[in-house]
C-alpha cells in the first residue's frame, strides 16, 4: 500500500467496499518499465483499468494505448491521446466498432483470421495491421491461450493476403498470458515471431513491428521476478533472433502498470465457526461479483492485511456477501487471518488496481458496483 493510499484511508475512512488507487504509482511503474525496455513503445492495455485519471496521466507521459472496443478508443481520445497512439488490439471487432475507430483516426488493427482481415480491409482501408500468433501460456497465472492467435503457417498466408487487400502488413503480435512469471515464455515467443519475419521477408513482405503483448507480473501473495529480468530476457531474445535489424517493438502492459497502485478496502461482514472445524469462514462485503473475478479458480491470490496483523493467526476460507455458491474467493489456498478478526473490522486487499473495477457486476443481490477513489 502506498503512503498516499494509507493516508487517504486513514483520513477519510471511506465507505466500503471501495478501491483507492495512487496514480503516482502508475507513473512510477510506467518509468520502471520504460527503463527496463527503453526500445519498446508502451501501449497501456486499457481494459486493466480504464479510469480517466489513469488514462490522462499516461497520455501526459507519452504513453500509447491498446484498446479493445470502440468505447475504449473513445476513452483514450477523451483522455488526450492522439488517435495515432491507439492500437485496436482486440482480434474480435464488430464492423461498427472498426468503422467508429477508423473514423476517429485509428489506423492500427490486430487480427488473427481471414474474416477479420476482410472486415478491416473494407471498413478501415489502408490501415496498418498485425497478426496475432498463438503461443504457449505456460507460466501464466491467468492464461489467455486458445481463444486468440493463429498458427505460424496461417499467419504467413494472412500477412501476404493483407497486402493484396490494400492493407499495410505491419507486424506480428503475441500474448504470453497474464501474470506471466517466466521470462522464458517471452524468449520462446520471440523465437517463433523471428522465424516468421525471416520467412515473410523471403516472400517479399517486409514487416516492421513486433508486438510483445502484456503479461508482465505484479507481486501478489507470492513474489515475482523484477521487471528488469523481463527486459533483459526480451532484449537478449530480440538480439538473438533479429541481430542488428531490430524491428519496432511494442508492449501492451496492463496489470504491471496499475495493479499495485490500488487497494480495495473492505469490511468483514461475518466470521463464522462451524463446529470443531478449525477453518473459520470470513465473509467480506466484496466478493467474486463485486469485482474480484480473478479469484476464479483461486488464480490470483491477493495479499490481505488487517488491523490485527502481528497477532496470532489461524486458517480461513474467504467468501463474498452474495447468495451465490460460486462467490467464494479462497478455500484451497491456505489463507490465514488473525484470530481476533471480527464482524465490522476493515481489511485491505492489496494490488487490486487491475482487473477489479470493471469486473464488478451491476447490482447482483442489490450490491452497488465498486466505488473508486483516485488520489
Ligand atoms: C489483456 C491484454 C493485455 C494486457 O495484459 P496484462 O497481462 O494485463 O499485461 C495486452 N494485450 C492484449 C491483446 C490483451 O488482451
Amino acid at each position: 500500500m502506498t503512503p498516499k493510499v494509507a493516508r487517504f484511508l486513514a483520513d477519510h475512512q471511506p465507505a466500503t467496499p471501495c478501491l483507492v488507487l495512487d496514480v503516482d504509482r502508475v507513473e512510477q511503474n510506467f518509468h520502471a518499465l520504460r527503463t527496463a525496455l527503453p526500445l519498446a513503445r508502451i501501449y497501456y492495455a486499457v481494459k486493466a483499468n480504464p479510469a480517466a485519471p489513469i488514462l490522462e496521466r499516461l497520455a501526459g507521459l507519452g504513453s500509447s494505448f491498446d484498446a479493445a472496443s470502440a468505447e475504449e478508443v473513445e476513452y483514450c481520445i477523451n483522455a488526450g491521446a492522439a488517435p495515432s497512439r491507439i492500437s485496436f488490439g482486440n482480434t474480435i471487432k464488430k464492423v461498427s466498432a472498426i468503422k467508429r475507430a477508423f473514423a476517429a483516426g485509428v489506423d492500427l488493427f490486430a487480427f488473427d483470421s481471414d474474416e477479420e482481415l476482410e472486415k478491416i480491409a473494407t471498413h478501415a482501408p489502408g490501415s496498418r495491421v498485425y497478426c496475432r500468433i498463438l503461443v504457449e501460456n505456460a507460466g501464466a497465472d491467468w492464461p489467455l491461450s486458445r481463444k486468440f492467435g493463429t498458427t505460424l503457417e496461417h499467419a504467413r498466408a494472412l500477412m501476404i493476403r493483407a497486402g493484396t487487400l490494400g492493407l499495410d502488413a505491419y507486424g506480428l503480435s503475441f500474448h504470453v498470458g497474464s501474470q506471466q512469471t517466466e521470462t522464458a515464455s517471452y524468449e520462446a515467443a520471440i523465437g517463433r515471431v523471428g522465424m516468421l519475419f525471416t520467412d515473410l521477408r523471403d516472400a517479399h513482405v517486409n514487416l516492421r513491428m513486433v508486438n510483445l503483448g502484456g503479461g508482465f507480473p505484479t507481486a501478489y501473495r507470492d513474489d515475482v521476478p523484477g521487471i528488469d529480468k523481463f527486459g533483459m530476457a526480451i532484449m537478449g531474445a530480440m538480439t538473438k533472433h533479429f541481430g542488428n535489424a531490430l524491428p519496432e517493438m511494442l508492449i501492451e502492459p496492463g496489470r504491471f502498470l496499475v495493479a499495485d497502485a490500488g487497494v480495495v478496502s473492505a469490511e468483514v461482514v461475518l466470521v463464522s465457526k462451524r463446529g470443531t472445524d478449525p477453518v473459520r469462514w470470513v465473509y467480506l462485503d466484496i466478493g467474486r461479483f463485486g469485482g474480484l473475478a480473478e479469484t476464479e479458480g483461486e488464480a490470483i491470490k491477493y495479499r490481505i492485511t488487517t488491523d490485527h496483523d502481528g497477532s496470532e493467526c489461524g486458517p480461513v476460507a474467504i467468501a463474498g456477501p452474495t447468495c451465490d455458491g460460486a462467490d467464494i474467493l479462497y478455500e484451497k489456498s491456505n489463507y490465514r487471518l488473525p484470530m481476533a478478526l471480527e464482524s465490522g473490522d476493515r481489511i485491505s486487499l492489496l494490488s487490486t488496481g487491475a482487473y477489479v473495477t470493471t469486473y464488478a457486476s451491476q447490482r447482483f443481490n442489490g450490491f452497488a458496483p465498486l466505488v473508486e477513489h483516485y488520489v
